[in-house]
C-alpha cells in the first residue's frame, strides 16, 4: 500500500518528489569492488558505476570514448589508485571533459589513500621490463579490512560534497564494518585449517589475501606482474611446485588459462578460475558474495577435493 501511494505520488508530481535536485550523488570507480563499497556507503542517496568490468583485467582497460561519455556527469570519480588504473585512467579522465572529478579536485578520490602498502618500492620507482606494480601493490582490495578503511573514505568524501545526508553515510560506512566483520569471521573459519598452505598465483594480486588468511605465496606464472610468462619459467615454476609439493594455481578469467593449467598439470596440482573482483565470476555481485565465492574455491581447492579443472 505503501508503495503504491509512494508510486501515485512520484506520478502525480513528478521527478521533484522522486529525487529532491542535488541530493543524489553520482559516482563512477574504476573498480567493481570500489563501486559496490560507494553503492553500500552511499545507499538511497548515490549511485555508483565502474568503468573496468569484473571480467576485465583492472591494469589493462581501453580507453575507449564510451568510458568517458559514462563519466561525464559523475560528481565523484574513485580511483583505485596505486596505478591499478595508472595505463588508461589519465587517458579518460581529461576525455570526459568533467571538470569535477579531475585529479586535485574535491570530486576526485584516491581510495588507496590510508591503506598499508605492501611491496613498496625502496629507492627509485622503476617500470623496469614493463612491471605493472610501480608504487607497490595496488591489490588492496582482496583484504576485506581493508575495504572497511574505503568505506570510511568514501562516507567522508560523499559527507563533504553532501552535508544534508552525513548522518546517513556515516550509519551505513558503520553498517559495512560490521557486516564485513561478521562474514569475515565466517571466512576465518574456512580457511582456517589452510593456514601456511603454499598456491601459486596467474598474477602478484594475492599478497593481501594471504596475509589476511594465512597463505603462502609460492610463486607467480608471470614471471613479473604485467609480463606473460616464457616457456622456461612455466618449466622452472612446475619442477619447483612438484620438488615443494604445491598443488593449487589460480588466475582470474581475464588471464591465459593455458599457462595456469599447464603449470599445474606438470606439477600434479590444479588450476583453479577465480574471481578477485566483483562481477568476474557470475553471482559476484557484491564485496561481500564475491569474497563467499573466493574463499570457498581456495578452501576447496586447498582441501584437494574440489574447484580443480583438470
Ligand atoms: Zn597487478
Amino acid at each position: 500500500m505503501k508503495s503504491l501511494i509512494r508510486f501515485m505520488l512520484v506520478w502525480m508530481l513528478g521527478p521533484l518528489a522522486a529525487a529532491p535536485a542535488g541530493a543524489d550523488l553520482k559516482v563512477a570507480t574504476s573498480l567493481t569492488d570500489l563501486a559496490s563499497v560507494a553503492s553500500f556507503v552511499g545507499g538511497k542517496h548515490v549511485t555508483a558505476q565502474s568503468l573496468c568490468r569484473g571480467y576485465e583485467d583492472p591494469h589493462f582497460v581501453p580507453a575507449k570514448p564510451s568510458l568517458m561519455k559514462a563519466i561525464q556527469h559523475a560528481n565523484v570519480f574513485v580511483s583505485t589508485g596505486l596505478e591499478l588504473d595508472g595505463g588508461w585512467l589519465p587517458l579518460v579522465l581529461p576525455g570526459s571533459r568533467n571538470p569535477r572529478i579531475q585529479p586535485g579536485t574535491k570530486g576526485f578520490v584516491d581510495a588507496s589513500q590510508g591503506i598499508d602498502v605492501l611491496e613498496k618500492p625502496v629507492g627509485t620507482v622503476s617500470r623496469a621490463e614493463g612491471d605493472v606494480h610501480p608504487l607497490g601493490n595496488p591489490h588492496y582490495y582482496l583484504d576485506p579490512k581493508n575495504l572497511e578503511i574505503v568505506a570510511h573514505h568514501l562516507a567522508g568524501v560523499f559527507s563533504r560534497l553532501d552535508p544534508a545526508n552525513a548522518a546517513d553515510y556515516a550509519a551505513n560506512a558503520k553498517a559495512f564494518d560490521e557486516k564485513m566483520d561478521a562474514s569475515l569471521a565466517k571466512w576465518d573459519k574456512q580457511m582456517e585449517s589452510y593456514k601456511g598452505a603454499p598456491i601459486v598465483t596467474y598474477h602478484r594480486n594475492f599478497d593481501y589475501f594471504a596475509d589476511r588468511f594465512g597463505l603462502k605465496l609460492f610463486g607467480t606464472v608471470e614471471p613479473k606482474p604485467g609480463i606473460p610468462p616464457s616457456p622456461r619459467h612455466i618449466t622452472e615454476l612446475a619442477e619447483s611446485m612438484k620438488q615443494a609439493g604445491v598443488k593449487v594455481v589460480v588466475y582470474q578469467p581475464y588471464y591465459n588459462a593455458d599457462a595456469s593449467k599447464e603449470v599445474a598439470k606438470r606439477a600434479g596440482g590444479v588450476a583453479v578460475e577465480v574471481a578477485t573482483e566483483v562481477g568476474g565470476m557470475p553471482g559476484t555481485t557484491d564485496v561481500f558474495s564475491k569474497f563467499d565465492a573466493l574463499v570457498s574455491s581456495l578452501a576447496g581447492a586447498l582441501s584437494g577435493k574440489s574447484g580443480g579443472q583438470q
